[in-house]
């Protein structure tokens, strides 16, 4: 498998050691020219034309681990498919390996905490339906399909409604806003780097929320 590396370096990976990694994976693999690849390299703006070197559709937090460790130890190039939103394309590197995390789309609501964990491939409308099941609402966005992962990292178009909305809007719809933020990484599995323990989204002075608070 030929793939690029961080520092922009053409390398080739053995066939046999592409394949133990690849036994280690639960989701499927698709490299270019398979069925799936085409599907899965697909975003929401269609002008985006690159070529991973390799896509994995991970099936849980295991195959992120694997895949990241791979990258790691190989000094890949790594992108992340959350959605496809991202009008420049972010989520596809040409020669990557890429991970796509569309059948990652669990959603866990605790009415009574008020507190949504959603998997990183889910969209909007994923969050949404879950939620209205307790007569909650998530503070996401309107069009449905977009990834809640890109949205919550930072590339929010609309500001969270001021501070003293919260925890009911103005038209007294009861808020969930989405709280935990999760890391992989290869030495420590899954590790949670936000806090537990709910909080809610702060307007900046700019009336945007701030980077990275989910
Ligand atoms: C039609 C349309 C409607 C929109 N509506 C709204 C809206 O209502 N509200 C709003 O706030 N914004 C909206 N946006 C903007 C949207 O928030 C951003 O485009 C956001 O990037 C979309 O997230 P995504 O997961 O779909 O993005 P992607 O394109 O999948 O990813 C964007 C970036 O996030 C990174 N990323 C994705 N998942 C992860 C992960 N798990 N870990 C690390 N990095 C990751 C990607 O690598 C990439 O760099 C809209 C955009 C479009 C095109």
């Amino acid at each position: 498998m030929s793939a690029k590396t961080l520092d922009g370096r053409e390398i080739e990976l053995k066939g046999d050691l592409v394949d133990r990694w690849q036994t280690r994976l639960r989701g499927p693999v698709f490299s270019p020219g398979e069925e799936g690849y085409r599907a899965s390299r697909t975003l929401w703006n269609a002008m985006i034309d690159r070529r991973p070197a390799v896509i994995v559709r991970c099936l849980g937090t295991a195959d992120v681990v694997e895949c990241v460790r791979f990258a790691r130890e190989h000094d890949l190039l790594l992108c992340i498919k959350g959605g496809g939103h991202n009008i420049a394309g972010l989520a596809m590197a040409d020669g990557a390996l890429m991970l796509d995390m569309s059948l990652m789309r669990g959603v866990w609501v605790d009415p009574h905490g008020r507190i949504a964990h959603a998997q990183a491939g889910c969209e909007i409308g994923d969050v949404d339906r879950e939620t209205q099941l307790h007569g909650l609402a998530a503070v996401l966005g309107f069009v449905s399909t977009t990834g809640i992962a890109g949205l919550t990292l930072g590339m929010m178009m609309r500001p969270a409604p001021p501070a003293p909305c919260l925890p009911e809007d103005r038209h007294g719809t009861p808020v969930v806003m989405v709280l935990a933020c999760h890391s992989g990484t290869p030495e420590a599995g899954e590790k949670a780097v936000a806090p537990n323990a709910p909080r809610t989204t702060r307007p900046t002075s700019s009336g945007h929320a701030p980077r990275g608070t989910t």
